[in-house]
């Protein structure tokens, strides 16, 4: 059974064999490779949304690669201690092209877990390229702060470096529930930055207040990491927010360097749903 919810009417969607549609007429067709398209045309700020396909294949190449694999560890093995039933309701805020959630429900699986596992993106180029791999799973293009899921459907929401919409995280979660985020550490790709920038600065620590959640964990994971081969380097450089933000003198001097040595750091803070967040957020 489907979570996701009409982005018109907000009525429940039914899956048919080739589309979903809620009871009010309002249908999405199923793409080929398998992810419904649910962001209406006045909500995307962009003509395409999010990362491109150029980016996408960028963050398959670097993921893939092994990475950022212990994060990815970590993460699964917090979202089995929080999951609370045998058969959780996942939902991954920002899935990107689905490295994270394509390991996470193969370790709840692998773990005697029977999940529902779904997933989201603003991008279309990454959604595609999740749902296309990672079959099991049911993928969405939408929007983080106009989430097309049912409310109190969730047990656990894992957000990895996506915005926090925290009204609509705490809408869909049961009571009870809790939303798995991962932030950058202070000292995450520091070594990059240091190629970057002529006077890096570590990231600021965040552990952020959210109506309606209690902050019941804090887990940091460091480790440090040597990426050879200037196409990786590039590959990783393509995933963060400095590809947008560095000068041309950086970008140029990453681009020479065959060897790069970082630290990375990702923390996981872990909020439980204790109230509800402010109901008239929904629109
Ligand atoms: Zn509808």
């Amino acid at each position: 059974m489907t979570i996701f919810t009409c982005p018109v009417c907000g009525e429940k969607l039914d899956r048919l064999p080739k589309a979903y549609a809620c009871k009010n007429g309002h249908s999405y067709d199923i793409a080929g490779e398998g992810y419904v398209h649910l962001l209406p045309p006045n909500r995307m700020h962009a003509k395409v949304p999010g990362d491109n396909k150029e980016m996408v294949a960028s963050r398959r190449r670097f993921l893939e690669s092994g990475g950022y694999r212990l994060f990815s560890d970590k993460l699964n093995e917090l979202v089995r201690a929080y999951s609370g039933v045998k058969s959780p309701t996942i939902l991954d805020a920002g899935c990107g092209e689905g490295y994270y959630t394509g390991r996470l429900c193969d370790d709840l699986l692998d773990h005697g877990f029977a999940p529902s596992v779904f997933g989201f993106d603003i991008s279309k180029f990454a959604v595609k390229a999740a749902a296309k791999k990672y079959k099991q799973i049911s993928f969405a293009v939408a929007g983080t702060f106009s989430i097309p899921v049912k409310s109190g459907a969730v047990d656990v929401a894992v957000d990895v470096f996506a915005p926090v919409a925290e009204k609509e995280l705490n809408r869909v979660l049961k009571p009870g529930g809790h939303v798995i985020l991962a932030v950058p550490g202070r000292r995450h790709l520091y070594g990059l930055k240091e190629i970057l920038y002529d006077a890096p600065y570590e990231n600021e620590s965040i552990a952020a207040d959210y109506e309606g959640f209690a902050l019941t964990g804090r887990v940091p994971v460091a480790t440090d990491l040597v990426i050879s081969g200037s196409r990786m380097i590039e590959d990783l450089f393509a995933m963060t927010p400095y590809y947008y933000k560095t000068g041309e003198s950086g970008a140029e001097r990453l681009k020479r360097a065959d060897t790069l040595e970082t630290e990375i750091e990702f923390d996981f803070l872990i909020y439980e749903k204790v109230g509800e967040a402010c109901r008239n957020a929904e629109n």
